[in-house]
Formats: structure tokens, C-alpha cells, sequence
């Protein structure tokens, strides 16, 4: 484990600026630098990076972070290397982490066991590869699906030979269990081992930053399973994946959209027809995490399904996944191909041009949802609408608030001859479900190795969501934002103020984060982000913070500030206990001195309150 105190240390002494400067070209807008965000595809800069609360933060897609977790994010290095890299630069030398020789040894053992599944999986794809040219019936097939060498070569397709063993062949030894967990080999009951991809055209799967992680195997004869995938293993969720991604890079860009498929099969087709925008889950529902990686590589996502019943289905899931995590700046379609159709079929049958016009009458996720909503419920009459509401409701309290939930709002209220107020009521009694954050960004805090992953995967933890920052007080939230902006001001904090805090019920997260900023020591915001612990009651509310500051001025005198709001705090605890006292009658002696003490020390607080209490 690297010690907070040396990642403080080094945040203190790297610029976020320069480190993001390096990738993204930042221009001067105000107190900020303003750039094209590296993590969604815009055309209008609204990534900003602020040098003084050493914070970066996209305002299209909620990106945000310091200088390691723009590492992290960036170039997908893990929170060490990053660490390494940063500190390499300004000559620290990162101590030596304090581990157990058991945790050391654990860590060193997955490191091991990941290169040795990524060999295993290297060698088991470049015999497939070589498979298929030595297989004329394979290669027969892929011609028939019209597929050209080229198009073969670009997805890397292979065949994984007809033997029960054939990989024994190129695996030194067929008995090494990681065989078994790099999904490879399946082993029987009886412990007989053999190939888990049989007779079948073999799909390299690569994560989005194109490591060989999986495989997916299609037959080529009659048979089941027709499609077979690599289970999930230490390199590869396919809950977390998306086949095609890795090779559409380029086409996303040139199609300026993402064509979200059913199989591999219409990914590589579509591709053969022209089009390499499109990729595939590999046979699951879409995900949160489907979703997030797709709304990273576009902003016009489109799912294309079969129009038959598992494609409405599947529809529906994709669109009540997607609903939580909506945003203005990415439009999200829906496209169903006439019946009996996949991709592939249509644009063999009519025309890759035809198909393109069919992306583009692809309907708006509103639309196909009012739409789906209209179609289970009989509207016409008004146990019908009540149905469709019940249905709807936990659906329309999930969205985020965009301007597109405004949208829906209202147009589902005419939908179901609610007045926008009615459909508000009813909502307002659906309990509020927690929400997804906008992106999986590391908001620091995690700085330990161990968690012993179920995965090593390439991806990173999921990051807790950015809750609203609910039941904060507007004088809480002033303090917190102040100490966020500069948690120099702790180190003003006398005794008798703390104190205050102490007794005052609604300034529990003002404590936590003066106690926070006391023991880490960061001198900015970015510093005081990464010590967050992102688990904790403040994180949501300062994360949602951090982005309100970067579009503030600088205050002139953060202390004086700081000062003032404490002594409001404390003339409010004066002025609350004076009327308790009030109301009380004052009946006797030791109330009315008790009233007069806290006058003076009213006076004393407040020149204001000095001619009254004279
Ligand atoms: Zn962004």
C-alpha cells in the first residue's frame, strides 16, 4: 500500500494542468483551461480543468478527477503505475509499500496468474488462427456468409479444430488448471478434460482497450448451442464487455454514431457491408456498464434488434438500463428491422443504403418508449391509463434530472390524461431508487491493492454515485464548499469554534471534513478529493460540490469567509437558545442572567446586535 501522506506529498507537487495538458490541448476560459474532452466524443469544449483547486471536470459527461485519477482514466494504468509515473517525474521515489509478506505474495500471485492467462489465451488464438487456414469447410462457410479474407483478418477470426483436444497440440501441458479458469478447457465430472470451442468459428474477444480476453464460437453446422462464449473468468465479464469495440474505434468516429447489435456475427457482417460502428453484447442484457463504455465512444448510440419477441424484450431491458443514466448530450435510438430480418439479412436482401436509411428513422428513445408504454396498456380506458402509470412510474422517477426527463414528463402526462401536477404527485410517492453515476470514474480514496478482486480485469472499480447532495443544509453546504475550495482554512479553526460545530446537528459533514482535511493535509481540492473515502456519507456531496467550484470566482479572502460563516453559525445558536429562554418566561434569576450573558456575547459577536442590546 502506497501512504496517503506520499500521495499527498506528490499531489502537492504535480500540476493536474500539465499532466492532462499532455493529452488534451487546454486553452485559457477564465480562472480555468478548457479543452475537448478526452472521454466522450464533443465538439465544444466542456472539459475544464482548474489549476487552483487542482481538479479537472467534463460538464458533458461527469467526467472528473486529479491529476492520478486523469492517469488512471486516460491511459488506463493501474492507481501504483499511475502513482509511479507522477512521481518519477518530479524525482519522489515512491516508498516501499508496508504490505504482508502474505499480501505481497497474493499480489504477486495474480500478477502471475494474469500474464499466464493472457499466454494461455495467445496461444490457444494463434492456433485457431492457423486452424482456419487449414481448414477448407471453415473457410467455406465464411465465404458463404460473404465474408471477405480481409474482413476474417480484420476481426482475427480463427477455428478451433474438430478434436476434443486439438489444443493439446500447442498447450505444453492440456492438465494446468488455468486452462480450465481461462475458460479453455471444461472438465467433466468424470475429470476428463477437453476444448470448450469445438468445430467452431472462433470470435477473438478484446477488452476496449484491446487485450485478448475471451472468445466467442459459432457452429457451423446444425447443432446447439449455435453460439458459445468464454465464461466469465479473471480477464473477462461479459457483463462488462462489448465485442466489436476495440475494432470499431475508427468507424465511430467516421459514422459519428454506435450501432449496438445483437451477436458477433452482425458485428463482422456489418462490417463486410461497409459499416464498422457496430458491436455486440455477447449474450447478455445491456448493462450499466455496457452503457457507460458505449456512451464514451459516441453520443449517438443506436440499438438495432430482431423485431421478433427476445428483440422486444431485449429492447425493453436496454432502454429501462439506460433510463437512470440519461443525458442530455447523448441521444440514445432504437431501430427494429422488419420482421424476420437481422442485420446481416437485410442488408444482404436490400442494400447496405437501405439500411443506413433505416438507422435513420431509428426512433428516439422517448418515442419508443411512450410508444411500448401505449402498446401494453389499453388507454382508451381509465383502468388502463392507472395500469400504465403503476408500470411507468418507478421508470420516470429513475431518470436523472435532464431536460429529456422534463420531456417525457410531460408528454406521458398527456399520454395517460394526467395534468404534469397529478403525474408529479404520483411520482413524488414512488420511493426515489438510487441512481447510477454518470460515468465509472475514479474519485479516489481506493488506494489499496488488496481488494482482492474477483477480477483482475483491466477495468477499474466501480465508483459510488453521485448522489445529490440531499439534506444539506445551505449553511453546511457553504462551509463544506469553502473547505473544498481551500482546506488551508482548517488550520484557522480554534477550539471554541469547533465546538460550535460539535453542538450543531446539521453540520455533521462539516466535521467530518474538517477532521478529514486535518489529518490528510491536502492544500486543494484534488488533494483533499483523493483522501476522500468514497464510501463515506461525504462523498457524493463533495463530489457534487467540486463541480459547482470549478464554475466559481475565487474568493478574495477564503479565511475571512471562513470566519464569517462560523459566526453566524454561533449567532444562530445564541439567538435560538435566547428564544427558548423567551418562551420560557425568563421566570427566574438564573434564566435572566443566562439572557444577558448571551446578549453580550451577541455584542461581541455582532456589531449589529450592539445598539439593540444597549
Ligand atoms: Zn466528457
Amino acid at each position: 500500500m502506497i501512504p496517503e501522506s506520499f500521495i499527498q506529498d506528490l499531489l502537492a507537487r504535480i500540476a493536474v494542468e500539465d499532466v492532462v495538458g499532455r493529452y488534451v490541448q487546454l486553452r485559457k476560459g477564465g480562472a480555468n483551461l478548457l479543452g475537448l474532452c478526452p472521454f466522450h466524443k464533443e465538439k465544444t469544449p466542456s472539459f475544464t480543468v482548474s489549476p487552483s483547486k487542482q481538479f479537472y471536470h467534463c460538464f458533458g459527461c461527469g467526467a472528473h478527477g486529479n491529476a492520478i485519477s486523469f492517469l488512471i482514466e486516460h491511459t488506463g494504468a493501474s492507481f501504483p503505475e499511475a502513482v509511479h509515473t507522477l512521481a518519477a517525474e518530479v524525482g519522489l521515489t515512491v516508498p516501499q509499500r508496508s504490505q504482508t509478506p502474505a499480501q505481497r505474495e497474493a499480489s504477486q500471485r495474480r500478477k502471475t496468474q494474469q500474464t499466464h492467462f493472457e499466454a494461455l489465451l495467445q496461444k490457444a488464438h494463434d492456433f485457431y488462427r492457423q486452424q482456419l487456414r487449414q481448414h477448407p469447410p471453415a473457410i467455406e462457410y465464411l465465404k458463404q456468409r460473404g465474408l471477405s479474407g480481409q474482413v476474417a483478418a480484420r476481426f482475427q477470426l480463427g477455428w478451433s479444430g474438430n478434436g476434443r483436444q486439438a489444443l493439446a497440440q500447442v498447450m505444453s501441458d492440456y492438465g494446468d488448471p488455468a486452462l480450465v479458469e481461462a475458460g479453455l478447457v471444461v472438465e467433466a465430472q468424470d475429470g476428463r478434460r477437453y476444448d470448450r470451442f469445438r468445430e467452431r468459428i472462433t470470435f477473438p474477444i478484446f477488452s476496449h482497450r484491446g487485450q485478448l480476453i475471451g472468445f466467442g464460437g459459432r457452429l457451423i453446422r446444425a447443432g446447439e448451442p449455435k453460439y458459445l462464449n468464454s465464461p466469465d473468468t479473471p480477464l473477462f465479464s461479459k457483463g462488462d464487455e462489448l465485442y466489436g469495440l476495440w475494432q470499431a474505434r475508427q468507424g465511430l468516429r467516421q459514422e459519428g454514431c454506435v450501432l449496438v447489435v445483437e451477436g458477433y456475427m452482425d458485428v463482422v457482417a456489418l462490417a463486410q457491408h461497409g459499416m464498422n460502428n457496430a458491436v455486440a453484447t455477447l449474450g447478455t442484457a445491456t448493462t450499466q456498464e455496457h452503457l457507460r463504455k458505449l456512451m464514451r465512444a459516441s453520443d449517438r448510440i443506436i440499438f438495432c434488434f430482431d423485431a421478433d419477441n427476445a428483440g422486444r424484450q431485449a429492447a425493453w431491458r436496454a432502454l429501462t438500463t439506460s433510463l437512470p443514466m440519461l443525458r442530455d448530450d447523448v441521444a440514445l435510438r432504437f431501430l427494429f428491422l422488419p420482421q424476420g430480418h437481422d442485420p446481416d439479412s437485410y442488408c444482404q436482401d436490400e442494400g447496405i443504403d437501405a439500411f443506413r436509411e433505416q438507422l435513420q428513422s431509428a426512433q428516439a428513445l422517448s418515442a419508443y418508449m411512450l410508444e411500448e408504454l401505449a402498446r401494453r396498456h389499453p388507454l382508451e380506458e381509465a383502468e388502463g391509463r392507472a395500469a400504465c402509470v403503476h408500470e411507468a412510474a418507478p421508470l420516470l422517477v429513475a431518470l436523472p434530472d435532464t431536460v429529456i426527463k422534463t420531456q417525457l414528463l410531460q408528454e406521458f402526462a398527456t399520454l395517460v390524461r394526467l395534468t404534469p401536477e397529478e403525474l408529479n404527485a404520483r411520482l413524488a410517492s414512488v420511493a426515489q431508487p438510487v441512481r447510477p453515476g454518470p460515468t465509472s470514474v475514479h474519485t479516489g480514496g481506493q488506494h489499496q491493492e488488496s481488494p482482492p478482486p474477483q477480477k483482475m480485469s483491466p477495468h477499474r472499480g466501480r465508483v459510488p454515485t453521485a448522489r445529490q447532495a440531499r439534506g444539506v443544509t445551505p449553511m453546511a453546504k457553504r462551509l463544506l464548499r469553502l473547505l473544498l475550495a481551500y482546506p488551508e482554512v482548517v488550520e484557522s479553526v480554534g477550539d471554541q469554534q469547533l465546538e460550535i460545530l460539535m453542538v450543531s446537528p446539521h453540520l455533521e459533514l462539516v466535521r467530518d471534513l474538517i477532521i478529514l482535511a486535518n489529518t490528510c493535509g491536502a492544500r486543494h481540492t484534488g488533494a483533499l478529493l483523493e483522501a476522500l473515502d468514497p464510501e463515506s456519507d461525504l462523498a457524493p456531496v463533495l463530489t457534487a460540490l467540486a463541480t459547482e467550484l470549478l464554475t466559481q470566482e475565487e474568493l478574495p479572502d477564503p479565511y475571512a469567509e471562513w470566519k464569517d460563516a462560523l459566526t453566524r453559525i454561533e449567532l444562530n445558536a445564541i439567538k435560538a437558545e435566547q428564544s427558548a429562554l423567551i418562551q420560557a418566561g425568563l421566570r427566574d434569576e438564573t434564566s435572566k442572567q443566562r439572557y444577558q450573558q448571551l446578549t453580550r456575547q451577541l455584542a461581541q459577536l455582532d456589531p449589529a446586535n450592539r445598539r439593540v442590546s444597549s
